[in-house]
């Protein structure tokens, strides 16, 4: 079968660009039985699309190099495609736009553009290779030939749903370097002395996590295996080994308590089951605030600055996506072209480009689409 284009996978990046590109000229390859399969598990079912605040300051990866796919399409033009397509997503938590419904509403436009393309589904690809000036991709069933060949597999998480390193595999094979991959926007479990945080597991409290140089806020939510929760999903995106520093709270000044007649589970604000679990660890009884000793505030001061290093994460099971991937210095930030094979693309979450918790990651894959459709729609019509 000879195609002018071959995408890689059927995803968010991949859905975009095929909808972008002129009828017939492609060909999605997907390992799953349908596609899109992430987008319906994404954001608890309602598939957190983009942010109000789309900036490259949220991505961790090359700066410039994000810039320019964001320039060209952001999360303005993002809201602007899904309105002509009759999408009008609703804000949530100051900043994120998910789906009203459900992440359905989002893939049935995918699916009724890609209607246009050929799409092949059940079908793995093994290999591409590149002789003379096309390209042959091996897939489980056969073997495609095309001009183009875009790689938009995804990273490593949540392998049940169809992740593969195969992204990697086929940039390594044409001499591309991969930035060393980990589980990302994913809780931490946790050693000995923080063992007890199990037992809190359901329990959620606002915190402010110094991780290096950055700060993530937001909850933390107690889980069995450790801690996961919103501001531990971003510090997972900074976290390499050693030690993270949370301040459970964010908001109270000890100030307040030396005059006080209330209790420490009533004057702390975070659930009084935390509390005195805290209280047990430090050795403290549950005070009233002006009973306190210079030695006791002493101790209770750590509730600032708790710091631990985590065991690990939970992995890429649970992560939902891949710090890492292929480095960004290789490829070509106007069109997302290999700088080293010519025809050959990479767009989204595969690239060293990784967003923070709140609709990056799939503004990332949807910019970086559209870099790559410009390109080759200017390419197909000369
Ligand atoms: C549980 C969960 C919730 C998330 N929620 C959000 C959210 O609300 N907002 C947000 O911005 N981001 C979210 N993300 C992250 C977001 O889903 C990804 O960053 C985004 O989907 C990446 O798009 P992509 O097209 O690059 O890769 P994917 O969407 O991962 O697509 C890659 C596709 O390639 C296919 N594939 C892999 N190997 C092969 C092969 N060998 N042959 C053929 N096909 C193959 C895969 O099956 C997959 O369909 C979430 C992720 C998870 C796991």
């Amino acid at each position: 079968m000879n195609h002018e284009i071959i995408i890689i996978g059927g995803g968010a990046s991949s859905l975009m660009l095929a909808s972008l590109l002129p009828k017939n000229s492609t060909v999605i390859v997907e390992s799953n039985a349908k596609l899109g399969a992430k987008i319906l598990i994404s954001g608890g079912g309602k598939c957190n699309i983009t942010n109000a605040d789309i900036r490259s300051k949220f991505y961790i990866g090359e700066q410039s190099f994000v810039e320019k796919s964001l320039k060209k399409f952001n999360e303005k033009s993002l809201l602007k495609w899904l309105a002509q397509h009759n999408l009008i997503p609703e804000l949530r938590k100051e900043s994120q736009y998910f789906c009203k419904t459900s992440a359905k509403e989002l893939l049935d436009i995918f699916n009724k553009e890609c209607k246009k393309q050929k799409v092949l589904l059940n079908e793995k690809v093994l290999s591409v290779e590149k002789n003379n000036e096309r390209f042959s991709v091996k897939t489980s069933k056969r073997t495609l030939s095309a001009k183009y060949v875009v790689v938009a597999s995804g990273g490593l998480s949540f392998p049940k749903i169809g992740a593969s390193p195969i992204g990697y595999e086929i940039a390594k094979s044409f001499g591309h370097s991969i930035k060393k991959t980990s589980a990302g926007l994913v809780g931490f479990t946790v050693q000995r002395d923080q063992f007890f945080f199990k037992e809190l597991s359901g329990l959620s409290t606002e915190v402010q996590i110094k991780i290096g140089k950055e700060l993530c806020e937001g909850s933390l939510l107690f889980a069995h295996k450790g801690i996961s929760g919103p501001a531990i999903l971003d510090a997972s995106l900074y976290w390499e080994k050693g030690l993270i520093d949370i301040d459970f709270l964010p908001n109270f000044s000890f100030k307040h308590i030396r005059g006080s007649k209330k209790q420490l589970t009533s004057l702390f604000p975070m659930p009084k089951r935390l509390t005195k679990a805290f209280l047990v660890q430090l050795g403290l009884d549950d005070k009233i605030g002006n009973k306190l000793s210079s030695d006791d505030l002493e101790k209770l001061e750590r509730l600032k600055h708790y710091t631990f290093a985590p065991a690990g994460t939970f992995g890429y099971s649970k992560a939902e996506v891949t710090n890492g991937g292929i480095a960004t210095n290789e490829i070509d930030a106007h069109t997302m072209q290999s700088k080293r094979t010519q025809g050959l693309f990479f767009t989204g979450e595969v690239l060293d480009v990784t967003g923070r918790l709140g609709g990056y990651n799939f503004q990332w894959a949807f910019s970086s689409a559209y870099t790559c459709a410009k390109y080759l729609n200017g390419e197909i019509n000369k």
